[in-house]
């Protein structure tokens, strides 16, 4: 039987096992991708110690301290996870089966869709979740990105690399991203910011070919585009955190205390799935999260808590 199973490879996830390994306790990390979705962000400049690296290169460099400190992980997803005498069983969607004293859900966050028509049919064809991973397909093409927040800021600043044409599609009337990305905007000739307009379909035939929009731009409700970036944030995926009657606010977050702690002993969660940290859901909240929730399970399983 493990003393801890942290569920989830993200900074929260790795950052508990980096914890969990110097606490000597046997634990096992299980994520469906090493990194998490930090692995979609090209530039991080606000992670102490790096003034500015990209996602994929910070992540590895996560990875490697836990790998270094003995940390395993397990590429697969989670399905199940079920209360049984002294601990809990975790399943994976191969049908492996694990016992463990105690859990760290460090599942992190799904992404939010769009939820308009063409949305899914394009999905692949024009478009996407991922600036980092797709925009060097983009090159002297003309792309949109929708939403005004920090995602959509450093999605579009990233596409302007290769793009010939960025439209921020956003539907109020001003940017809500961080001040130093409004900056580095509005000093970008290619970046363009349509306010106070929703996509309300994707058209093409093959591929996208353009949006139309719920108020006109420039005479048109039709913005003719090669590419449609989705940056509308992310919700909570609930499934797993309902199986133990683990308690989430009425926006589907895990509740934990200043321990990290879920309303179920045993139980504990770290990273953007929880309420913690004030609702600032960042690489660094979410490392200190883990740290923190490690350092109760250690707690737990030694009797102290
Ligand atoms: P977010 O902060 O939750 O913002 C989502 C954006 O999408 C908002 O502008 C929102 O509009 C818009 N939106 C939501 N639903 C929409 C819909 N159905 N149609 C159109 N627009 C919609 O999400 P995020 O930008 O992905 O950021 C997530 C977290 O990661 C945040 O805590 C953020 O600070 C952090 N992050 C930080 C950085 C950084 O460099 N520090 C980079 C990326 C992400 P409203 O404004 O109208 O609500």
């Amino acid at each position: 039987m493990f003393d801890l199973i942290i569920i989830g490879a993200g900074p929260a996830g790795l950052t508990a096992s980096i914890y969990a390994s110097r606490y000597r306790l046997k634990h096992l990390v299980i994520g469906k991708e090493v990194g998490g979705i930090a692995t979609e962000t090209s530039e991080i400049g606000n992670y102490p110690g790096f003034p500015m690296i990209t996602g994929p290169e910070l992540m590895q460099k996560f990875s490697e301290h836990a790998k270094s400190l003995g940390t395993e992980i397990l590429t697969e997803e989670v399905v199940k996870l079920r209360k049984i005498e002294n601990g809990f069983e975790v399943e994976t969607a191969s049908g492996s089966t694990f016992q463990t004293k105690s859990i760290i859900l460090a599942v992190g966050l799904k992404r939010r869709r769009l939820n308009v028509p063409g949305e899914s049919e394009f999905t692949g064809r024009g478009v996407s979740y991922c600036a980092t991973c797709d925009a060097w397909f983009y090159k002297d093409k003309t792309v949109c990105v929708i939403g005004g927040s920090d995602s959509a800021a450093v999605a579009a600043l990233t596409l302007a690399q290769f793009a010939k044409k960025v439209y921020i599609i956003y539907r109020r009337d001003k940017m809500r991203c961080e001040p130093i990305w409004m900056e580095k905007i509005e000093e970008n000739d290619k970046i363009e910011i349509v306010y106070n307009t929703n996509v309300t379909e994707i058209i093409g035939k093959d591929k996208v070919e353009a949006v139309r929009l719920d108020n006109p731009y420039k005479g048109s409700d039709l913005l003719k585009l090669d590419g449609v970036f989705v940056e509308i944030g992310f919700v909570p995926g609930l499934e797993l955190a309902s199986e133990l009657g683990i308690e989430t606010n009425e926006k589907g977050y895990i509740k934990i205390d200043a321990h990290g702690a879920t309303n179920v002993p045993g139980v504990f969660a770290a990273g953007d799935i929880t309420t913690g940290s004030d609702d600032l859901r960042q690489i660094i909240t979410a490392a200190a999260e883990g740290a923190i929730a490690s350092y109760s399970a250690f707690k737990y399983v030694k009797g102290k808590r």
